[in-house]
């Protein structure tokens, strides 16, 4: 990486609007996160704070009213708008369907659904009546979407007609607490459902808040390890207040902007920065619901005068490959700044922003369990192509190294590899993973939160990402648990054993790779092959289910019996397999 350490330095009398984070070191050193929430209204009365009531409610009582808060794209380019007053309306007939339905605080309120417009007043209808919302990636085959509502307890699932025949239906019997299906589309009432329509048409438009502890649950995002089952990563109603700082600072929103962020809400980007962190600045949030097409997505940010954009590395890796020339001709003069998050962001890609659109885009850092952007490329700062930036103001970041006593170094020195921690403390920061306690506490020594991330940090305190400390793969940004791969894959009559990796991609950063060791009486062949990718796919949906799939003897497995998937990804890739010294049973 040869400009691995050269620097796009900005000149920040030239912006046409003046960042709200400038002097980056005098922020940090006067930050303290109660003054963060007195940016924030909290409820009237004193009755504490909720997301959406900073979200919505404050602005549609105030000047904000008729400024549009959601305007959504739809697939066939069909367009709606919701101003905060609308939104507002439209989140407390929710909130009161549900009250009508008896679901109350604490219950799972689960949606499986395309980024349509009921998703968004379903998800911030919940969190007014402080019960938990829990978005689905609606791509997810019937495994994951039954394995995260059991794993939820769901109570109430919001999804289409389409989605609960193919998805939900045949694995409604492992679903005991779910007690009820809304529907929001459909023909002919299918049994154990009931419609949004008739819901909201009898739901009032005036919901009160009840009082709500800023510890009260949330938000439940439910993400992948490396074994056993996902885990539920809990959120409280005071991340709110990382969501609006962390709009502030890192994305640099101002009153009047038109923000775009490309991630869907199933997964956390398109939750606490797609809903909740732009309209806490009452500003217009655009909502698109047709999937990535380059030439689409220029249209939209030219058509929809576009100010702030976050998006992700593999867009920005297919955009590229269309060639720079391919934006031209788009008006994108509104456009002032562009984020990525997800996965590695390739230095090309940074510099390739200021090619095409005129501007770098800025990386960022985050995860599920932070609830919020903890690193950051800044507006006004220098950017480091390649490296995820400094971290956020309240954000105390730091390399260690595990010490085998169990406890950490913290490394000063720069430029030295160890996992990426976080002081522990701020507000977004996950409360638990749901049910399992055990698990949430591994992922803390002393006051540090170990983020299972391998990093660097330099002179300068720009963190720079190495890899992944465990064995979880990122695919087109999107995290999967090899486990649950596996677990699909066994499910065939044919496997006897499965082990999946992440292989590097030039286009997803990784694709899912899983190796296969056949059951006696069954032999490889090209059709079993694909019978296995469909099986697959059937099970996990396409996001998830492997892309290749190669056939093994035996799989290389530690004297416990577990299948060593750093060794079969060495192979795979050519590289040093390492430490052997556990290996029982190898293929060969
Ligand atoms: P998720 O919890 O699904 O948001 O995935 C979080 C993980 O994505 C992190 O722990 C990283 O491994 C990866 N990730 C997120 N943002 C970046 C980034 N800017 N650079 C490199 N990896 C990233």
């Amino acid at each position: 990486m040869a400009m691995a350490n050269a620097s796009i330095i900005k000149d920040v009398a030239r912006f046409s609007r003046r960042p709200n984070l400038v002097d980056y070191h005098a922020v940090c050193a006067a930050f303290d996160w109660r003054k963060a929430r007195a940016l924030l209204d909290g409820l009237p009365g004193g009755r504490g704070l909720n997301i959406a009531h900073e979200a919505v409610d404050r602005h549609a009582q105030g000047r904000l009213a008729g400024r549009v808060a959601l305007r959504w794209i739809g697939k066939a380019g069909e367009r709606r708008e919701f101003s905060y007053r609308d939104l507002a309306a439209e989140t407390s007939r929710f909130a009161n369907a549900l009250t009508g339905l008896g679901v109350g605080p604490g219950d799972r309120i689960f949606t499986l659904l395309g980024r349509v417009p009921e998703l968004y007043i379903a998800v911030l209808g919940t969190l007014k009546t402080k019960a938990v919302a829990a978005p689905l990636f609606s791509a997810f085959g019937p495994e994951p979407v039954a394995t995260r509502m059991q794993l939820g307890e769901a109570r109430v699932l919001v999804t289409t007609e389409a989605l609960y025949r193919r998805k939900v239906a045949a694995l409604r019997d492992r679903l005991p607490t779910l007690r009820h299906v809304i529907l929001i589309d459909g023909g002919e009432k299918l049994p154990g459902t009931v419609r949004w329509h008739e819901l909201m048409d009898a739901a009032g438009a005036d919901f009160t808040i009840p009082a709500t502890a800023p510890e009260d649950m949330a938000l439940l995002h439910i993400t992948s390890g490396t074994t056993g089952r996902p885990k539920g990563a809990i959120h409280v109603h005071e991340a709110v207040v990382t969501h609006h700082v962390t709009g502030l600072y890192a994305l640099d929103l101002h009153d009047d902007d038109i923000f775009w962020c490309t991630a869907d809400p199933g997964w956390v980007t398109g939750t606490s920065y797609g809903i909740i962190a732009p309209l806490t600045h009452g500003i217009s949030n655009l909502v698109v619901e047709a999937e990535f097409d380059a030439q689409t997505w220029y249209s939209i940010l030219a058509a929809e005068r576009v100010s702030v954009w976050y998006t992700a590395p593999t867009a920005i890796r297919m955009m590229m490959k269309l060639g720079a020339d391919a934006v031209r001709g788009y008006e994108l003069g509104a456009l002032r700044f562009m984020a990525s998050v997800g996965e590695p962001l390739n230095p090309e890609g940074v510099l390739w922003g200021i090619e095409a659109f005129g501007r770098p885009f800025h990386d960022n850092w985050w995860q599920t369990e932070t609830g919020g952007i903890m690193i950051a490329n800044y507006a006004a700062l220098p950017v480091k192509p390649g490296s995820m930036g400094l971290p956020l103001p309240g954000i105390e970041a730091a390399i260690v190294q595990r010490r085998p006593d169990g406890s950490v170094a913290v490394v000063e020195e720069p430029m030295v590899e160890g996992e990426l921690a976080l002081k522990a403390g701020w507000p977004s920061m996950m409360r638990g993973y749901l049910h399992e306690e055990e698990r949430y506490r591994k992922c803390f020594v002393g006051p540090w939160y170990l983020t299972g991330d391998l990093a660097k940090r330099d002179a300068e305190g720009y963190f720079w990402f190495v890899g992944r400390a465990d064995d979880v793969i990122k695919s087109s940004g999107h995290l999967i648990g090899p486990f649950e791969v596996e677990s699909a894959l066994m499910e065939h009559p044919a496997v006897a054993e499965a082990g999946v990796i992440g292989k590097p991609d030039p286009m997803a950063g990784e694709i899912v790779k899983a190796f296969v060791a056949l059951k006696p009486g069954y032999t490889a062949s090209e059709p079993l092959r694909k019978e296995l990718l469909g099986h697959a796919r059937k099970r996990l949906g396409a996001a998830v289910a492997p892309k290749e799939i190669d056939f093994r003897a035996n799989l290389p497995k530690t004297r416990s019996g577990k299948i060593m998937r750093r060794l079969l990804k060495a192979r795979e890739l050519g590289l040093p397999e390492g430490d052997l010294s556990s290996l029982e049973s190898d293929e060969k």
